[in-house]
């Protein structure tokens, strides 16, 4: 008869676990993939952001790419040129204050195609694969905001401006 303790595994070490490569934490050596992806994005403006987890096929083999990072109050990030990319991507922001989390406490120009839309809401928005998007430009932060994007994609960041 086994115990659960029997049947546990065996090593308690991160790095030797199966699936231990699939878990990125913040001190995880993401940044490196972060930082090339930013070189694949020299085309265009890029935002200043507090980026701390990257998920990508570099990090851990065929994974999507998910980017992860804050704006803080008081900052003025820039923008994100307009581009479009083969593939579709969720973005994210999210106002940092639990108890107001409708609130996004920034303003954000975004442009899909020829539409422009100001948002003032923490939102998700769905970009369909080849939709021209951008440029987002975030201005007025009176909150910490979650930013994140999830490109739907197992290969590189790749656009076309
Ligand atoms: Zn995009």
């Amino acid at each position: 008869m086994s115990s659960i303790k029997e049947s546990a595994p065996t090593s308690e070490s991160q790095g030797e676990k199966k699936y231990a490569k699939y878990i990125i934490q913040a001190s995880s050596p993401h940044l490196e993939a972060a930082a090339a992806r930013r070189g694949d994005l020299s085309k265009i403006d890029t935002p200043e952001l507090h980026h701390f987890l990257a998920l990508n096929n570099a990090v851990a083999p065929g994974a999507i790419m998910v980017n992860v990072s804050w704006v803080y109050a008081g900052e003025e990030p820039g923008e994100m040129g307009a581009h479009a990319h083969p593939y579709a991507e969720v973005i994210g922001f999210c106002g940092g204050d639990p108890k107001d989390a409708d609130n996004l406490g920034a303003e954000l120009e975004l442009w899909m195609e020829d539409e422009k839309y100001m948002i003032t809401k923490s939102c998700l928005i769905f970009v369909p694969s080849g939709v021209k998007h951008g440029p987002i430009i975030a201005r007025n932060f009176t909150k910490n905001i979650l930013h994140f994007d999830i490109q739907l994609t197992k290969g590189d960041f790749h656009i076309k401006v």
